[in-house]
């Protein structure tokens, strides 16, 4: 099925998201478009919509069997996967193990720092706004989400983040910090429920290598380091989630470009 014979819903910077096959469900297209610094850096990662729709699904999946509702269904093929309609909570949910980036420059923290214990920073979903950091207060008073609802939130954060400090171990990454986003479904009564939504992959997640430090993530894009599609590449490799026929694939298109 081409992706423009679809009714196109809304289309993100990494993601283009179509009308679903049944009502309350929708297609996530992970496109290879990379954006940064609030959209003013923009350039093209080669392979990484197939990466990031592989990860996302293998992280999604993992979490579903430690009882982590999210918002995935099935994959559909290479660029993309079924998913459930949400309402989306307009809130990028951020955890953090170790100083980096915007909070190593905030704090004035050495980049690499182990934290004490996580951190979790609720910011303001709005790109106009450049994603303002917002406390619990400003969540209520906007009517963002409930007392509740946040709660919800911040439990399914660091259970997820546990369960992925383990997972990207186990492999020998670091999980410095990651960025997730949660959704509303409603049952038949109105009643509504919280669930994870939106990706995790190298795009949403900082991972370096646990002996070399060697930074695996778009950090690499950001900070103009080479490498880039070699890392999204390598993250998938050691999770196991793509066919090595296949990153051999993205390599002779690479050469071939
Ligand atoms: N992040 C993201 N989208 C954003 C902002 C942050 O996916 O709009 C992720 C980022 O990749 C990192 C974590 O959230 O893994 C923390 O990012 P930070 O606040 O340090 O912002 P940055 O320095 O990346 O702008």
């Amino acid at each position: 099925m081409s992706s423009n014979k679809r009714t196109p819903i809304y289309e993100g910077k990494a993601k283009q998201i179509f009308e679903g096959p049944e009502p309350g469900t929708l297609i996530a297209h992970f496109k290879d478009d990379a954006t940064a610094f609030n959209n003013q850096k923009k350039g093209q990662i080669r392979g990484k919509g197939v990466i990031n729709n592989k990860i996302s699904e293998y992280l999604m999946l993992r979490l579903s069997e430690i009882g982590i509702p999210n918002h995935f269904i099935r994959t559909l093929n290479m660029r993309e996967q079924l998913i459930r309609a949400v309402e989306i909570v307009p809130l990028e949910v951020i955890v953090r193990n170790v100083a980096a980036g915007s909070f190593a420059k905030r704090f004035g923290v050495p980049e690499g720092s182990a934290l004490r214990m996580p951190i979790v920073e609720f910011c303001l979903k709005n790109d106009e706004l450049g994603d303002p950091f917002v406390t619990e207060d400003h969540i209520f008073s906007f009517d963002i989400a409930d007392p509740m609802e946040v709660d919800d939130i911040r439990l399914m954060s660091m259970r997820i983040n546990d369960f992925m400090n383990g997972l990207f171990r186990g492999v020998g990454l670091r999980l410095i910090d990651f960025k997730i986003e949660f959704g509303r479904i409603y049952d038949e009564e109105g009643r509504s429920k919280i669930i994870l939504a939106d990706e995790i992959s190298p795009d949403s997640c900082r991972l370096w290598d646990v002996t070399t430090g060697e930074k695996l993530d778009k950090d690499r894009f950001r900070q103009d380091m080479g490498g880039v599609e070699e890392a999204y590449q390598e993250v998938a490799k050691r999770l196991g989630v793509l066919p090595s026929a296949h990153i051999a694939e993205l390599d002779d298109k690479r050469v071939e470009s």
